[in-house]
């Protein structure tokens, strides 16, 4: 390779990568398998070395892969820089990382063989025993706080027993088990919500969740690993664990001290195969030099300490012929190809069906019926489909045909520019969609409504029911008329759609089952407009205006308050006394007018409140502190960039209580000057950090 192609493959490189790290970290959707992206990043690697004029500081190479979204948590530095770790999928390298340390080490040292989680990174820091701060890894330098949210992770201690020492710094993973995961893949599947990619990608996106009772309801789980050395003084890195379970921290037990290479890859060999009857996704083993005296001697790169290394454990695959194709069609009348299989097992679970997207996918991988397909569970990603084995393509198969006609109600099917998937357009009409959709309304995450799916088929079938506002015209009398009904079913279902008049707005919103507005987005939707009319008279821009709304969704939204029969809808549920707006009517008043208010920090109520109550009093939201901030409103533990900010313009913080004071129409208590906060000065010292 001549050097402007070595220099043009490396600029191609790092954007990729810097896009599919975005992907991964921010987005929790990556489109890549990991075994690709490390590939990848492998390549950038042998360029930069051979090119090293060509090699910059921003490379991906050398920097850790950023977590920090556009959410808004409070961000905080680490004490010791949270790194990365150097990844192999080959053991002949981890043969050489041995050598490597046995070169530069004067004294014998031993090796620390650890399961390589699949999950998140967390920093934990307690303080006389309690847990005072959980940080995300963030960049590596600073990390996102997620205290509230980890304080809802059932196994994280809110409180340590034992000789735990006044404060340290205990870093590990937040992890989602298989069990969990497919719940909540299973919950979005029916809410036709994009579906996680697999239980890391689930893990982080919950933790990043705004509602932290809801973060608790997802099922996580959590296991430490490493104390930073600084942090606490011990001869090897397996007594800092060991101390650690002594105070009721999580610690994994499947740790081992390794003495040599054989020993490393008994190891791994053991695990590659036990490890599919954990009950959480690993992607690898970790070995780590285990005394601390040696660690400090290899100390780091820019990107990893030189004294741990991850084996990677590739991507297992099976082949398994096709038996047929379906076409579902959801509830918002999306038509999904999947593929019936001939049951294989593949990371300990039998695969039956694997989803084939759209029709476009299908056509790429050019699948047909009595194809041999290979199946893969990328880095424990849901069964995929990869390509198919041509050589052992049967004579005479043809390509299969997309339908071009509804397979429920046989409407012809259209696809609407920018969409992937064929949609029938009867969204009234079509029986499956229109059951769908009334399922949803009442589901636990909307309504809340104590009913089957085959009261809603019979409700429908009996033409009782055509769409949710049905339901609470029905009366007692109607429901024991029906088969099977009697009248302590008919009173609780009846008290359960009356209980429903007080679900919240958002919950409302969601329940209406507009394409693509997931619980979070109809949350992000509620809490920015307030109430149902503000956001039906939403433009595109406002809505592009909510955190998380892209162009998809808000073009979604749009189309559904275009459709006059929705406003219909909407005024017999306002008239069924069901929640249309956050904040009560009364409360309403001007006493914001004019102002723009920036929030940071944490609240008697979420921070969604706060902001929908800005709104409600005529005041006016914004992300960032500038000269035309009337006010800094601060919680507890305000961002420190934001103090700082705001005292460098001039701009007012206020706290809570002022605010209050000031909606309530009482006299605003006068604003004090910003504050640095202390927590802003810790100082970061990159090559004493440890992982
Ligand atoms: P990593 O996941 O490969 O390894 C480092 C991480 O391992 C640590 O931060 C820690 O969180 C975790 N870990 C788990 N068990 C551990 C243990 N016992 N001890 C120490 N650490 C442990 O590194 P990364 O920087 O988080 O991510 C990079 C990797 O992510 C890439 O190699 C790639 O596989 C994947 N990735 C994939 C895509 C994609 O598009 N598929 C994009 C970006 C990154």
């Amino acid at each position: 390779m001549g050097r402007s192609e070595a220099q043009q493959r490396i600029e191609e490189l790092k954007a990729v990568l810097w896009e599919n790290s975005r992907r991964y970290y921010v987005d929790n959707a990556p489109t890549m398998s990991d075994y690709e992206y490390d590939q990848l990043m492998h390549e950038l690697e042998a360029l930069e070395a051979a090119y090293p004029e060509y090699a910059t500081e921003d490379s991906p190479t050398r920097r850790v892969g950023s977590d920090l979204g556009r959410r808004e948590f409070v961000q905080y530095p680490h004490q010791y820089p949270m790194l990365s770790l150097g990844n192999t999928y080959n053991i002949g390298e981890i043969e050489e990382f041995a050598e490597r340390a046995s070169k530069t080490l004067e004294t014998g040292f031993t090796y620390s063989c650890e399961l390589k989680f699949d999950g998140t990174a967390i920093c934990l820091t307690y303080r006389d025993g309690r847990l005072f701060r959980a940080l995300t890894r963030g960049d590596g330098v600073v990390g996102d706080d997620v205290t509230e949210n980890v304080r809802h992770i059932a196994n994280i201690p809110q409180q340590l027993h034992g000789d735990f020492p006044p404060e340290f710094e205990i870093r590990g993973e937040i992890l989602m088990p298989y069990a969990s995961f497919d719940r909540l893949n299973e919950q979005r599947a029916r809410d036709e919500e994009p579906l996680f990619a697999n239980p890391r990608n689930a893990a982080s996106g919950s933790l990043k969740l705004l509602d932290p009772k809801e973060v608790g309801r997802r099922g996580l789980l959590c296991t430490l690993y490493h104390i930073p050395a600084q942090s606490l003084t011990f001869a090897t890195h397996s007594q800092a664990l060991d101390a650690a379970a002594r105070w009721g921290l999580p610690v994994s037990e499947e740790r081992r001290i390794c003495r040599d290479i054989s020993e490393i890859e008994a190891y791994i060999n053991h695990w590659d195969t036990a490890r599919h009857s954990l009950p959480y996704a690993t992607d690898g083993i970790v070995i780590k030099i285990n005394e601390t005296a040696c660690q400090v001697q290899l100390g780091y790169t820019s990107k990893f300490p030189r004294w741990a290394v991850a084996y990677k454990f590739k991507a297992e695959e099976a082949l398994t012929p096709v038996l047929s194709i379906d076409y579902q069609v959801g509830r918002t009348g999306a038509v999904t190809p999947v593929a019936n299989l001939e049951p294989v097992l593949l990371s300990g679970t039998m695969v039956k069906r694997a989803t084939l997207n759209n029709a476009a996918q299908m056509a790429l991988l050019d699948i047909r019926i009595g194809d041999s397909v290979y199946v893969e569970k990328g880095g424990e990603i849901i069964p995929k489909i990869t390509r198919v084995e041509l050589s052992r393509r049967p004579a005479g198969t043809v390509r299969p045909v997309f339908p071009t006609v509804c397979p429920d109600c046989g409407t012809p099917l259209v696809k609407e520019e920018g969409e992937a998937k064929f949609f029938c357009p009867n969204t009234d009409g079509c029986p499956t969609q229109a059951k769908g959709r009334l399922v949803h309304f009442l589901s636990r995450k909307a309504m809340n409504v104590i009913a089957g799916d085959a009261t809603v088929e019979q409700l429908y079938n009996r033409g009782f029911v055509r769409t949710p506002a049905d339901f609470y015209d029905l009366t007692a009398d109607l429901l024991v008329s029906l088969d099977g009904w009697k009248e302590r079913a008919a009173k609780r279902f009846l008290d359960s759609l009356s209980e429903s008049r007080k679900v919240p707005f958002d919950r409302v919103l969601f329940a209406l089952g507009i394409r693509y507005v997931g619980e979070t987005t109809a949350k992000e939707i509620a809490a920015h407009f307030g109430d149902i009319d503000a956001v039906a008279s939403a433009t595109l821009e406002d809505l592009l205006a909510v955190p998380d709304v892209g162009e998809v969704i808000a073009r979604s939204v749009r189309a559904y308050f275009d459709d006059p029969r929705h406003g219909i809808e909407i005024e017999r549920l306002k008239a069924a006394g069901l929640q249309f707006s956050m904040v009560r009517k009364e409360a309403v008043s001007t006493a914001l007018a004019g102002k723009t208010i920036v929030i940071s920090g944490s609240f008697s109520v979420s921070r969604d409140e706060m902001k929908a109550l800005i709104q409600a009093h005529g005041g006016k939201n914004s992300t960032s502190v500038s000269s035309k901030t009337s006010w800094l409103l601060a919680g507890t533990k305000p961002g420190p960039e934001k103090v700082k900010k705001a005292a460098e313009l001039g701009v007012p913080q206020i706290d809570e209580a002022t605010f209050r004071a000031m909606i309530d129409g009482g006299e605003p208590a006068s604003a004090e000057p910003a504050r640095e906060d202390p927590a802003s000065e810790g100082e970061m010292n990159l090559f004493s950090g440890l992982l």
